[in-house]
């Protein structure tokens, strides 16, 4: 294994910067911000909710053929992947590639109304719509730089994996990249990943917040409020399950979190309820934290739905029946942090200074979870420009100096396919 150290991130970086392909695809993304923005009202305009982001997948490998990545597939579960070659391997080599993606669903359910709206203001294009920073901003931004590297025939050490998965967000869990990295030719190869999710040049996340979910359901035989009084109560059960757990102590360090999102149940107010059922949202930046809280959690339920029943024996009426109850677990990112020492964090180091910029770190669950998890040098990151009002329907974008943001991360990624070859 070749040795790292900082100078040699900034050596590699500045004799990249220097090659005149560089400053062609450079010149491509300065000449092309028209392209880009239209591009995104275009995406913006389809919905993509989770699990339904079939519109969004055929329509990105359209645009992946478009601009001639080769070998442009699309997995079972709606990934599209497409290849740019290293300069100098034959399409069939089998060593090191360097992963560039972005998720494709947005939060949105499909019924939202999308109608994209694209002004100017202040020498940038703006473009209001749900979504259109989280995650149009990275797709367009990978689009641009697949077609730049593609057009200005940038030397490549090590091919560039382009993906465009879906399932990042909310219930998604993750499962695009998830089931990406069972990829059965690309597994094992990947040396390095770089996630595009959002905008802006001035930071990247490299320490993955774990998270944990849970649907908890109690049922019970329910009934009559009055004629079948003494008949344990599935309502009563879980609130005072969700009670006991609010009890928990949560540490500040590792930062941990515990939320109930959701709580349903019963019929009307004069029947005892049938079913109770309620989900649970936990997050930590350490694993044992998650742990200790899905112990709490399972404990804090049976002890209820125990105390329930119990106290139903001693009435009349228990033998209609008794709770019963599940505990489904509907999420599951793995908590990790990127070693401060990791390649692909000096080599971002050696750019910023290169480019007069730096970059905070920061804490956040992206679909770079999964690589840090399994030691893989990854990080998440801004595609340029600007943004906000995430999740809501009056988000927006601005792609003012979205040209740095790209230049970054071209930077980053050709440097890491010379790093990734060295392996
Ligand atoms: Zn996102």
């Amino acid at each position: 294994m070749a040795i790292f150290s900082r100078s040699t991130a900034f050596t590699r970086v500045t004799s990249i910067a220097a090659q005149r392909a560089i400053h062609a695809a450079f010149t491509w993304i300065h000449n092309n911000p028209k392209t880009l923005i239209d591009r995104q009202a275009e995406l913006v305009a389809i919905p993509a909710p989770p699990f339904g982001e079939q519109a969004r997948t055929q329509w990105i490998a359209e645009r992946f053929v478009e601009i001639g990545l080769a070998s442009v597939t699309t997995d079972t579960i709606g990934n599209v992947i497409g290849f740019i070659p290293a300069t100098h391997l034959p399409a069939d080599s089998t060593g090191p590639v360097v992963v560039l993606s972005a998720h494709l669903d947005t939060v949105f359910p499909a019924v939202t109304p999308l109608r994209p709206v694209l002004t100017r203001d202040n020498d940038a294009n703006r473009l209001a719509a749900p979504g259109s920073c989280d995650n149009a901003a990275g797709v367009i931004g990978m689009l641009a730089l697949a077609q730049a590297i593609t057009q200005a025939k940038v030397h490549l050490a090590s091919p560039i994996v382009i993906l465009a998965n879906v399932g990042e967000e909310g219930e998604g869990d993750l499962r695009g990249v998830r089931h990406f990295y069972n990829h059965p030719e690309l597994a094992g190869r990947i040396a390095a990943h770089i996630v595009l999710d959002g905008a802006g040049a001035d930071s990247a996340v490299t320490q993955a917040l774990g998270s944990l979910r849970f649907q908890v359901t109690i049922n019970g035989p329910g009934g009559h409020s009055f004629t079948d009084a003494g008949t344990p109560n599935p309502i009563v059960a879980l609130a005072t399950a969700l009670a006991n757990l609010g009890l928990t102590p949560m540490p500040e360090k590792p930062s941990t979190t515990l939320n109930v999102g959701t709580i349903h149940g019963g019929t009307s107010v004069n029947s005892i309820p049938e079913s109770a059922t309620a989900s649970i949202d936990f997050r930590s930046t350490s694993s044992e934290e998650l742990l200790r809280l899905e112990v709490a959690l399972h404990r804090a339920v049976e002890d209820a739905v125990d105390q329930n029943n119990a106290a139903a024996k001693y009435n009349r009426k228990s033998n209609r029946g008794l709770l019963t109850y599940t505990v489904k677990k509907i999420g599951d990112r793995p908590a990790a942090q990127l070693p401060a020492d990791s390649p692909i964090l000096e080599t971002l180091r050696a750019v910023d200074r290169h480019l007069g910029i730096q970059t905070d770190l920061r804490l956040g669950s992206t679909d770079a979870n999964i690589p840090i998890a399994l030691g893989i040098p990854s990080l998440s990151m801004g595609a340029g420009g600007d943004g906000g009002g995430a999740h809501t329907v009056s988000e927006w974008y601005s792609d003012k100096d979205r040209e740095t943001g790209l230049r970054r991360i071209l930077l980053l990624c050709v440097a890491m396919t010379e790093w990734a070859a060295e392996q």
